[in-house]
């Protein structure tokens, strides 16, 4: 009997409608053949609304409170869909993250998974019975209930199936899979029938959140085959495997945004040795993620530094980046939330010169400014003003004949 893991994200559960719909379809699966692990998301956007009410609520939102609060709405999912699913002739039965064996180390709200336990899955699993688990949470070393980060049930799903040995983990979305560029942003944008790990992982760094960046890792490094697909039209979607000799690799597949993240400033940074290291090492030790890094050419034996931060880690920033420029005589730190990140993503860049330049020139006839620019093998990535990004994701799409027949 073939095992699946089928992953159910927010709007695919957003109401009683879609939940039954959802039920309906697992019983089907379930009556060809297979076995199946189902893992739910919060309904709709539960969890935006549960992070609001902590906004309301609190100044301080100690962490394991907060973590408390969002993994009650992953138990509301898990709980209704196995009415549904007894409704339609299954079996089911509920677990939360913590009772599935998802043991994840201490780091409240971004919670990384340390080892799964499924035994209780497996026992439900032999007796015929489908688990229906909470995404986006575990239990941690420290036996607090712990989450994994926005849209980690993501992460959950491709735990579970590589912990179970899963065939593959179908992850159901509200779009029929991964397409060039974010459909809500380019209407033309094509669906990708297959893309490699590598490709998937800098998409979903780059900000193409139809993935949660964990979940990729973690099935590039235990071998899940991921399948993206929509849960309004069940057609199918795209493949994310490993690549094969054989894979034609477009020299761009897909052009992502990311307006998650602001930019700061470091500004008369004395140009002496092991300043940035200072800088750098104080905000890793505050967690912070920093992202691009830029420094400018020293004049009269000063420098400017900026980087980039998600926007929820400005205030931890600017207040290490301020005592940091006090502690050096810097001139001054200043944030910048109006940027926004473009990039272009593409395995067949590897082999073709000329990305770059073809991106700028493009950029530039859109008469938008570039303000950093950053690349890997298989990505380039500029930061515009956020209010220009969409006009940037799009004047892209189209120059690299991604817009389709
Ligand atoms: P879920 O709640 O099912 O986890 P998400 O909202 O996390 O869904 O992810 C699906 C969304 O990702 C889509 O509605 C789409 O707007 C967005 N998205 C961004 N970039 C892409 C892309 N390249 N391909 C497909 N969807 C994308
Ligand atoms: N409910 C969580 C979120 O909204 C996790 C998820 O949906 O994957 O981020
Ligand atoms: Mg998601």
């Amino acid at each position: 009997m073939t095992l699946v893991v089928q992953k159910y994200g927010g709007t695919s559960v957003g109401d009683a409608d879609r939940i039954r719909a959802v039920a309906d379809h697992v019983a089907r699966t379930c009556r060809q053949g297979n076995q199946v692990v189902v893992v739910v998301s919060a309904m709709g956007k539960t969890t935006d609304d549960l992070i609001r009410l902590a906004d309301d609520v609190s100044r301080t939102q100690p962490p394991r409170e907060l973590d408390m609060l969002l993994t009650a709405g992953e138990r509301i999912s898990m709980a209704v869909m196995c009415m549904a699913l007894a409704d339609a002739g299954i079996d089911a039965v509920s677990f939360t993250g913590s009772q599935a064996g998802i043991i994840t180390d201490t780091a409240h709200t971004r919670a990384k998974i340390l080892e799964v336990r499924g035994d209780r899955l497996r026992q439900a699993l032999d007796e015929g019975r489908v688990p229906v688990v909470a995404g986006f949470q575990g239990v941690s070393t420290a036996r607090d209930v712990t989450t994994l980060g926005r849209g980690g049930s993501d992460t959950t799903a491709v735990a579970l199936a590589a912990a179970l040995g899963a065939e593959a983990c179908e992850i159901y979305t509200d779009v029929t899979g991964v397409f060039s560029a974010d459909p809500r942003v380019v209407p033309q944008a094509q669906r990708l029938r297959r893309l490699s790990f590598d490709e998937m992982l800098d998409i979903a760094a780059s900000g193409g959140r139809v993935l949660a960046l964990r979940s990729v890792e973690f099935a590039r490094n235990h071998h899940v085959p991921l399948h993206v697909r929509s849960s309004f039209t069940w057609e199918p979607g795209t493949w994310v495997v490993e690549e094969e000799p054989t894979m034609e690799n477009a020299v761009v597949t897909a052009v992502t945004h990311d307006t998650s993240e602001a930019k700061l400033t470091v500004s008369g940074v004395p140009d002496h040795p092991g300043l940035a290291a200072r800088l750098f090492r104080a905000l890793a030790d505050q967690s912070v993620n920093v992202d691009m890094i830029v420094q400018n050419v020293s004049q009269h034996g000063t420098t400017d530094i900026s980087f980039t931060v998600p926007t929820t880690d400005v205030p931890t920033t600017l207040q290490t980046a301020r005592a940091f420029g006090a502690e050096i005589g810097a001139k001054e730190v200043v944030a910048d939330a109006g940027i926004a990140k473009v990039s272009l993503v593409g395995a067949g860049m590897r082999s073709h010169p000329g990305v770059s330049a073809t991106m700028f020139e493009t950029l530039a006839a859109a008469g938008i400014n570039i303000e950093m620019i950053s690349t890997s093998t298989i990505r380039v990535t500029c930061v515009v003003r956020a209010d220009a990004v969409e006009r940037a994701v799009q004047a892209l799409h189209t120059a690299f004949g991604l817009d389709g027949a």
